[in-house]
C-alpha cells in the first residue's frame, strides 16, 4: 500500500468515486483531495460534473459514466492505471410502498443502487489488485432497518450491506478491504422528494417530522459522512473489512 502521512493520509492514492457530482459523493471527493488523493470523479450527469470540479484543480479527473452501463464502465477503467480506492456512492431514491412503487421503478432502484455497485466493483477489482486497496460502499440506514414508504430503497440498500460482507470475504485474499457506510438522513437533492411526501407536500414539514427519529436531534451533513469514508480508505483502517458502519446520529441504535 501507499505510505501514509499524518497531514495527508491519502497522499499518493488514486480513488474512484461514483455519484461524485453531488451531495455525499462530492463531499467525499473534496475530503479525499484535501487529504492528498487524486480523485477520478464519475457521474451520469455531465453538466453537474463539470460544475462540481470547480476549485478542485488538477487533483481530479472526470468521466461521464452511468453505473448501470457495463460497457461505459469498462471504457472509463481502460483509461486508468492502478487505483487504491473505490467509493460506490451513486444512488437514487425511489419513494413509495409496495402498492405505489411500480415494478419498473423497483427494478431501476435495484439496478442503480445494487447492480451498479456490483458492476463498478467487478470492473475495479483488477485495478485494485495491482495496488491493494479499499472499497467503500455507501449503503444507508435503510439497509439496516425498515423505513415506511421506501420498499425499493430498503431492498436495494439491504442488498448492498449483504454484498459488502460477501465481497469482503472474496477479496480479503487479494488484500482488498470492503466496508460499508450507512448514513442516516443527510440533506442532499436525493432526499427532497421523499421528505416532501412525508410532509404531505411540504419539504420543511417532512424534515421536521424526520428529525425526532435522530437522538442527536438533527440531520447529518455530507461532510460528516465523507469523514468516515476517508478514514475507511486510509491505512488507519487497515484491519477493517466487512464492517457495516452506521453514521446516523444514533437513529438505528434506539
Ligand atoms: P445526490 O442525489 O446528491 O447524489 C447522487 C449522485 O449520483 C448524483 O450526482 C447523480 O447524478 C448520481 N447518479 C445517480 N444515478 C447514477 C447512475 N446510474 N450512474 C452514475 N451516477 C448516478 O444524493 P446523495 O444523498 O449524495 O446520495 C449519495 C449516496 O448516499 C446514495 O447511494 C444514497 O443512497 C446514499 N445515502 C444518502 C442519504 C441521504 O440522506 N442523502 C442517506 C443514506 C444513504
Amino acid at each position: 500500500m501507499v505510505a501514509d502521512d499524518q497531514n495527508e493520509p491519502l497522499g499518493g492514492h488514486t480513488i474512484v468515486v461514483t455519484g461524485a457530482a453531488s451531495g455525499i459523493g462530492l463531499a467525499v471527493t473534496r475530503r479525499c483531495v484535501a487529504q492528498g488523493a487524486h480523485v477520478v470523479m464519475l457521474d451520469r450527469d455531465d453538466s453537474q460534473l463539470d460544475a462540481a470540479t470547480a476549485g478542485l484543480g488538477e487533483s481530479t479527473s472526470t468521466a461521464v459514466v452511468d453505473v448501470t452501463d457495463e460497457a461505459g464502465i469498462a471504457t472509463a477503467f481502460e483509461a486508468l492505471g492502478a487505483v487504491t480506492g473505490l467509493v460506490n456512492c451513486a444512488g437514487i431514491m425511489t419513494p413509495g410502498d409496495v402498492t405505489t412503487v411500480t415494478p419498473a421503478g423497483f427494478a431501476r432502484c435495484l439496478e442503480v443502487n445494487l447492480t451498479g455497485t456490483f458492476l463498478m466493483t467487478r470492473a475495479a477489482v483488477t485495478h485494485l489488485r495491482a495496488a491493494g486497496g479499499s472499497i467503500v460502499n455507501i449503503a444507508s440506514v435503510a439497509g439496516l432497518v425498515g423505513i415506511a414508504n421506501a420498499v425499493a430503497y430498503c431492498a436495494a440498500k439491504g442488498g448492498v450491506v449483504g454484498m459488502t460482507r460477501a465481497l469482503s470475504a472474496d477479496l480479503a485474499p487479494s488484500g482488498i478491504r470492503v466496508n460499508a457506510v450507512c448514513p442516516g438522513t443527510v440533506r442532499t437533492p436525493l432526499i427532497d422528494e421523499a421528505m416532501r411526501q412525508r410532509g404531505g407536500g411540504d419539504l420543511d414539514a417532512g424534515i421536521a417530522a424526520t428529525v425526532p427519529k435522530y437522538p442527536l436531534g438533527r440531520l447529518g451533513t455530507p461532510d460528516e459522512i465523507a469523514a468516515v469514508v476517508a478514514f475507511l480508505l486510509s491505512d488507519d483502517a487497515a484491519f477493517m473489512t466487512g464492517a457495516i458502519i452506521a453514521a446516523d446520529g444514533g437513529m438505528t441504535s434506539v
